[in-house]
């Protein structure tokens, strides 16, 4: 009995054709390439969909054929049995060749990947978060109020008077100096942004002519500065990148797609303008803000008030992504043990 192939000696790249021969229990190449062995002595690789097999002899060379079938009733005829494949590619095979079972395999895949990104992930990318130096957040940070200025901002229109105000008003809200960021209050035109407030990672706060213009006081705005730095400390939009960044490189592992992680890398810029956060992460700003409100003898109504008034700024739910996971207010003025509008 015979079938045709091609013989790899393990030095050379390129095969030479010839025939396998199996019988009385021994298997020989024709032309004789190598030596001839017992049927016991081959390991023979299982079956894995329409991917060639192998015949491996004992020193080493290779046997490969594309004719999986006629191979394997060829050893299923030799006497003694044939020699032992691979249990776990067995199963492997045994898994492919099933589609219902494929089917339950990429679905449990497919679910787990998920659990991982949505609960897995946020979990790690605090943990590892929380643990980078804030040198890590200025390094992240550095170019990000540039490109908000190129895409988005303009120079703040207040006088310089009030911009000193506000950045005494800011000063004050600082916590101590030990904490390891470079607190920085930056005045701008928001153009599309609008009335908003957000903290870029290197600690770098950002605050637009349009809330000053919509706050009734200046304790609603200390309020907001209370809030965005809460994100800083909490280190939030680096926790929000480091997820990404994660999902990508997980991504990457699955489907073996590189080019698409290092895509992520290039894109970072823009994902840092995109970045949403999550509900957990507005409520966490929001409780260190009004951990500080007695400390800074400020009114819990303010933060209401700012809030509810943002909202109403926005007519249609169009508004900058920075500060745009704010929906829930009604629930968030709860949290701050206030009515809400609508409750
Ligand atoms: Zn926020």
């Amino acid at each position: 009995m015979r079938i045709e192939g091609q013989w790899f000696d393990g030095r050379r790249a390129a095969g030479q054709s010839c025939s396998l021969w199996l019988g009385q229990g021994r298997a020989r190449l024709e032309p004789p390439l190598c030596a001839g062995c017992a049927l016991a002595d081959l390991a023979v690789s299982a079956p894995l969909g329409n991917t060639p097999r192998y015949v491996t002899f004992p020193d080493g060379s290779l046997f490969e054929t594309a004719d999986s079938a006629a191979l394997d009733a060829m050893l299923a005829m030799q006497a003694g049995g044939a020699p032992a494949q691979d249990r776990l590619q067995q199963q492997v095979h045994l898994l492919e060749s099933r589609w219902p079972v494929a089917l339950l395999c990429l679905a449990l895949l497919a679910a787990s990947l998920w659990l991982f990104t949505v609960r897995g992930m946020p979990l790690l990318a605090e943990t590892v978060a929380l643990r980078l130096p804030p040198a890590v957040s200025n390094y992240i940070g550095r170019d990000s109020l540039a490109m908000l200025d190129r895409l988005v901002l303009q120079p703040s229109r207040l006088p310089a008077e009030r911009q000193q105000q506000l950045q005494a008003l800011f000063g004050g809200l600082l916590p101590p100096a030990d904490a390891g960021f470079t607190f920085r209050l930056e005045c701008r035109s928001g153009g599309k942004a609008g009335a908003n407030a957000f903290a870029l990672p290197d600690a770098t706060i950002v605050v637009t002519d349009e809330l000053v213009a919509l706050a009734q006081s200046d304790q609603e705005i200390a309020v907001v500065l209370l809030h965005e730095i809460g994100h800083v400390q909490h280190r939030h939009l680096l926790r929000l990148l480091l997820q990404q960044a994660g999902v990508a490189a997980m991504l990457a592992a699955v489907t073996g797609d590189i080019t698409g992680a290092s895509e992520f890398v290039l894109a970072m810029p823009g994902l840092l303008a995109q970045a949403q956060y999550s509900q957990a992460m507005e409520l966490e700003a929001d409780r260190y803000a009004s951990e500080r409100l007695g400390q800074h003898g400020l009114p819990a109504a303010a933060f209401g008030a700012i809030l509810q008034r943002l909202e109403a700024s926005r007519p249609g739910g169009r508004e900058w992504r920075y500060l745009s996971s704010h929906p829930q207010t009604a629930e968030r003025i709860r949290a701050f043990g206030l009515p809400g509008e609508d409750s």
